[in-house]
């Protein structure tokens, strides 16, 4: 028997053929946890712990049977009895433990540690409802809660719990575990902390809930809505929980394992994971002291111990703290802040680069550099612009602590979980050796002149179309035609990723198809994204490519050459069947404000061709694979940064001469936008683009435009385009986030 069947007998007392697919969804999950636990987990002296507010890790099953060596085995035993994985995975929630990019790196990066056999955890928040479920109604985005623990779950409650200390106020945590599976060797644990009296039923009218409840409140969401004091401050509460949880951990496991607390930073490291976890650094400090260690030796101890990776040069992402919510929520921190930020003030007597400013707010950045070893960016150019720019009075202060680790995804759940048909051909040309060591995938070069596997290619894409066509259809109740060319836009949504440039390209390419210039193959242009709950111009966008949507499906002229699609609640089990059906990715931020992307690299491994600027990861894309094989347009971000310091962006000049430009956003407020739109968002978008457009969306969309066109008739000769896809795949290999924990490892942590 095979291990599902006995799990299945000795659970249900049955075969497979005779129990639902739930029942056989729980004997999976409980096989898996069993097999888990069976696998060795890496021992040393010193650990790294990787501290994230999110971990966007995604549905666990497949991605676990692959990594255990059990999938194939499984997927067999499944159609003895008519049944596939395919239908079993549908049954597993996905955990919604994050929002985007960054959440999405932390859980790519576990995989890793684990594959590698490093000697890391993670560790986070166990939030009950998630981000938020987004749902459409009347074109627009509304927010449920997305509750996903169920009864059986992969959560296993440890006996670890602390009490933790706020102003007036304590509460006792509890600590659950996620087991890692690292690909064929080891596993690792992400730990989640939580508390035992959360009340879900707080939550009353869509994703409101009283804010000052901390006990009940606390892990209920992640991201609670910002736009209001209350919602701030029981941000801090939610990031010292974290972090003081974390702390004790540390120190607790660091003393079993034999240090003495003098000589922390040799058993223990400590990855901040963009600001929120920084409190860790006074929290961390406070903790020594309470055992013993003076003041001035616990700041040197925990400067060794703390490195930092930095997500976004947006200013308004760099987390700052006015000092009174710390006061409410932390008090106890505030002695060691003040004092952090005295002897920076003593030392370099420069007001940017104090820790807490005129306005008497703690810039966590600030704190994490001078209190941290090391100040990671994400991609070449990041790095480079903290460097230069963004973070030069630091960097000119320790040039020795900036370095570049350019972001990575796991080939696992990206290419051998998502896509089976292209791992079956890629291990059936240059082996499976890629599996483990992702630069084997240069071998597939001495295939680019070859039909015949050119052929197979596009027969795998043409599969994976199809397969979301029908998922679509019947997940979403969308129809969309597989033989047009599918062009992708998946990430959340925020104006310098632009999303509203590329619908301005869908009006204006629905006017064309209206005056009869009629493109040589229908076009479906996909969007996928999730917006902040209090993020008002997002929405917007959000409103107005769902109105597109309607417009142009009930538009018998239009519709057979031009459909546009907003799937709803973006997600990691969607981007698993949306970029293997991709034929064009779009990665149009404005140059210099995306920090790496990391949906460009999931989709360069698919085989997709990405329309982009020169910014974050795409920059090192484009070196990898020359310009043949990627489109990219627009400004660079010096041109870019001297916009902005110079002031002389004018969006109104762009509309003003541009006609195509003019037409397209006087549609926003057009007669047959407001017969299924809302006047106020579209006017508001329509307003916002004309006099203000920060993230300068005009000057770039004639560029954008012409090497639209220039990627839609490309892709018409199919036999290049089918090289250009193999030469992306083959190059792909440097974006495995293998290559990025070992560099990590390498030059930040040197774990033994
Ligand atoms: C990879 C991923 C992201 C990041 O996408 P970017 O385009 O790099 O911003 C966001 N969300 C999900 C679900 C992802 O899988």
């Amino acid at each position: 028997m095979d291990a599902l069947e006995i799990k299945v007998k000795d659970t249900f007392g049955t075969d497979p053929g005779h129990v639902t697919n739930e029942q056989i969804y729980v004997a999976l999950l409980e096989l898996v946890k069993e097999e888990a636990e069976k696998k060795v987990t890496t021992e040393g002296k010193k650990k790294l712990y990787y501290i994230s507010a999110e971990f966007l890790i995604g549905k666990l099953l497949s991605n676990n049977l692959i990594n255990l060596g059990l999938y194939d085995e499984v997927e067999a035993c499944l159609q003895k009895y008519g049944k596939t994985m395919a239908e079993i995975e549908t049954i597993e929630p996905e955990p919604s433990l994050g929002n985007g990019g960054l959440g999405r790196l932390a859980a790519c990066f576990l995989d890793s540690i684990a594959t590698l056999g490093l000697n890391g955890d993670g560790v986070g928040l166990n939030y009950h409802f998630g981000l938020f479920k987004q749902v459409f109604e009347n074109n627009l985005q509304q927010e449920t809660p997305n509750p996903w623990i169920e009864n059986k779950n992969w959560l296993t409650k440890t006996k670890r719990t602390y009490d933790i200390e706020f102003g007036g106020l304590t509460l006792t945590s509890c600590m659950y575990d996620i087991d890692v599976v690292g690909y064929m060797g080891r596993t690792t644990k992400l730990h989640l902390f939580d508390i035992d009296s959360v009340d879900e039923s707080l939550v009353k009218e869509g994703i409101d809930f009283d804010k000052t409840d901390i006990a009940k409140n606390l892990t209920l969401f992640l991201y609670p809505d910002d736009s209001d004091e209350d919602g701030r401050i029981l941000r801090v509460y939610q990031q010292y929980f974290m972090v003081s949880n974390a702390a004790h951990l540390i120190l607790d496991e660091a003393l079993e394992r034999g240090s003495n607390l003098h000589d922390l930073a040799d058993y223990a490291t400590i990855q901040i994971n963009d600001t929120h976890p920084s409190m860790v650094i006074p929290e961390l400090i406070r903790l020594l002291m309470q055992k013993g260690i003076r003041m001035e030796e616990a700041i040197e101890i925990v400067t060794k111990t703390c490195a930092y990776t930095n997500h976004t040069i947006l200013a308004e992402a760099l987390e700052k703290w006015p000092i009174h919510y710390l006061q409410k929520a932390v008090p106890q921190l505030l002695p060691i802040i003040y004092e952090l930020n005295n002897k920076v003030n003593d030392t370099f007597h420069d007001p940017s680069v104090a820790i807490i400013d005129a306005e008497d707010r703690v810039h966590m950045a600030h704190m994490d550099i001078h209190y941290g070893y090391s100040v990671n960016g994400v991609a070449y150019l990041h790095t480079e612009i903290l460097k230069n720019s963004e973070l030069n009075n630091f960097y000119k202060i320790y040039p020795e602590k900036f370095n570049n680790k350019t972001n990575g995804i796991t080939f696992r759940r990206w290419l051998l979980h998502c896509n089976h048909p292209l791992a079956d051909l890629l291990t059936e040309l240059i082996g499976d050796g890629y599996k483990k060591d992702a630069t084997e995938l240069e071998k597939l070069s001495a295939y680019a002149d070859d039909t015949a596997v050119l052929e197979k290619l596009l027969a795998v894409k043409q599969g994976k179309k199809e397969e979301l066509a029908s998922y679509l259809k019947q997940t979403q109740n969308i129809a969309i035609n597989p033989d047009s060319v599918f062009d992708i836009q998946i990430k959340r949504l925020h104006e310098y990723k632009r999303q509203q440039m590329n619908a301005l390209y869908v009006i204006d390419k629905y006017f064309e198809i209206k005056e009869g210039k009629l493109p040589k193959r229908p076009i479906t242009v996909i969007f996928g994204a999730k917006a902040a709950p209090a993020y008002v111009i997002a929405k917007d966008i959000i409103h107005v490519i769902l109105c597109l949507q309607e417009i142009i499906a009930n538009d018998p002229e239009v519709s057979p050459y031009l459909s546009v699609v907003m799937v709803e609640n973006y997600n990691v089990t969607l981007a698993e069947k949306l970029i293997p059906a991709a034929d064009i990715h779009e990665q149009i931020s404005l140059a210099s404000k995306e920090a790496s992307g990391t949906s460009n690299m999931k989709f360069m491994l698919n085989g997709a061709i990405a329309i982009g600027t020169e910014d974050g990861a795409n920059v090192e894309m484009h070196e990898f694979v020359g310009d043949n094989n990627i489109y990219i347009f627009g400004e660079s971000s010096d041109e870019v940064i001297a916009h902005y310091e110079k002031a002389d962006y004018v969006s109104r000049d762009y509309y003003e001469k541009d006609p195509a430009i003019k037409r397209a956003i006087d549609f926003l407020i057009s007669d047959t936008m407001l017969a299924v739109g809302q006047k106020e968002n579209l006017e508001r978008l329509y307003h916002e683009l004309l006099n203000k457009d920060w993230f300068m969306t005009l000057p770039d969309f004639e560029d954008y435009k012409a090497t639209k066109e220039r990627i839609y008739a490309d892709y018409e000769d199919r036999m290049t385009w089918a090289k250009k896809m193999l030469i992306n795949i083959s190059k792909a290999g440097f974006f495995s986030s293998d290559r990025t924990i070992a560099q990590y490892n390498e030059d930040i942590w040197h774990l033994s």
